[in-house]
């Protein structure tokens, strides 16, 4: 990756992490869930709207570090409007992304600003911060509920 590039990213996440979007409780949420990764200590809660199988709205809470932080505002912005099955196909390119770095198995317009994260596969420590979100995200939508964390062995 050149140096421009990574530039960019690190201006993305740093952006995300001081003003993360769509934080807050969400009023009418049908579905949440709680994340914990304790190998950093990254608390999260996601909230979601679904309706229809779509994701109406999606926010977040919680403390964590940057690349945490980050993750989950990039994520709710990605995954708002989008229905269930897409969000389980972008968890799982995401997922490739952060554990491999970009590869042909992965479509970067698929993943769109989600690409800001691609740095960290080079960071195996924070993996689990940046996939804590979508963990959590999945559950919400898969067993409506519940808490995560990133020390279970489900959850890499
Ligand atoms: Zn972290």
């Amino acid at each position: 990756m050149n140096s421009d590039l990574r530039d960019l990213y690190q201006e993305v996440v740093l952006d995300h992490c001081r003003k993360p979007r769509n934080f807050g409780k969400l009023e009418g949420a049908n579905r949440s869930a709680e994340g914990f990764n304790p190998l950093c200590g990254d608390r999260i809660s996601v909230y979601v709207k679904l309706q229809q199988g779509a994701i109406e709205d999606i926010r977040f809470e919680g403390s964590g570090c940057a690349i945490s932080k980050a993750s989950a505002s990039l994520m709710t912005g990605a995954l708002k409007g989008k229905r269930m099955e897409e969000a389980e196909k972008l968890f799982h390119e995401f997922h490739l992304l952060v554990t491999e770095g970009p590869n042909e198995k992965i479509d970067p317009a698929d993943l769109g600003k989600l690409v800001a994260l691609s740095g960290v596969w080079e960071f195996p420590a924070r993996v689990k911060c940046a996939s804590l979100a979508w963990h959590t995200m999945k559950s919400a939508l898969s067993d409506g509920g519940g808490t995560v964390t990133t020390e279970d062995p489900a959850t890499v």
